[in-house]
């Protein structure tokens, strides 16, 4: 009988809390299909599921260092406020898509502060120091395909090139 381990595809259905239950993301429609072992869910996640077999459930408790890391104070940016457009309103706790100066690559970010000269940017992870509690559920494990294996993640429905 397959159990979950490194070079399985698992089909999980799940439901991600946060600390005080707020419910902040869960499997829908379909359950969430990846190949385990190669880093496509957070590590404390993929850790705990090792193991376990189709139909099993779990609540897996994974600490923030475990999943998104703990907050880093040195990840924020004080930048003007002129970079934005004028009419642009920008308030606190807004999220915006910015682009790396260095690597090129889209970030999210969140307005920490703001005021009429310089805006305050947090570009940690929204989840960062958070602790995540998820209940899942094993729905389907098969071994991947070796095409799969070469790109490292699950071949679901909605294939790529
Ligand atoms: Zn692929």
């Amino acid at each position: 009988m397959l159990t979950v381990t490194d070079g399985i595809v698992v089909s999980l259905d799940y439901t991600l809390r946060l600390d005080d239950g707020e419910i902040i993301d869960a499997s829908e429609q379909e359950p969430l299909e990846f190949l385990q072992g190669y880093n496509q869910i957070i590590p404390g996640l993929e850790r705990a599921l090792n193991g376990m077999k189709v139909g099993e459930s779990k609540e897996v408790i994974v600490a923030a260092t475990d999943a998104y890391g703990e907050e880093d104070e040195d990840a924020y940016q004080l930048v003007e406020r002129n970079i934005f457009p004028l009419d642009m309103e920008l308030e606190e706790g807004m999220q915006l898509r910015m682009r790396d100066a260095q690597s090129g690559e889209a970030v999210d970010v969140v307005i920490a502060e703001v005021n009429e000269s310089n805006v305050l940017l947090d570009f940690n992870h929204p989840l960062a120091g958070e602790e995540l509690h998820f209940q899942v559920k094993v729905v389907d494990l098969r071994p991947a395909t070796p095409e799969e294996l070469a790109h490292g993640h699950a071949h679901g429905a909605h294939d790529h090139e």
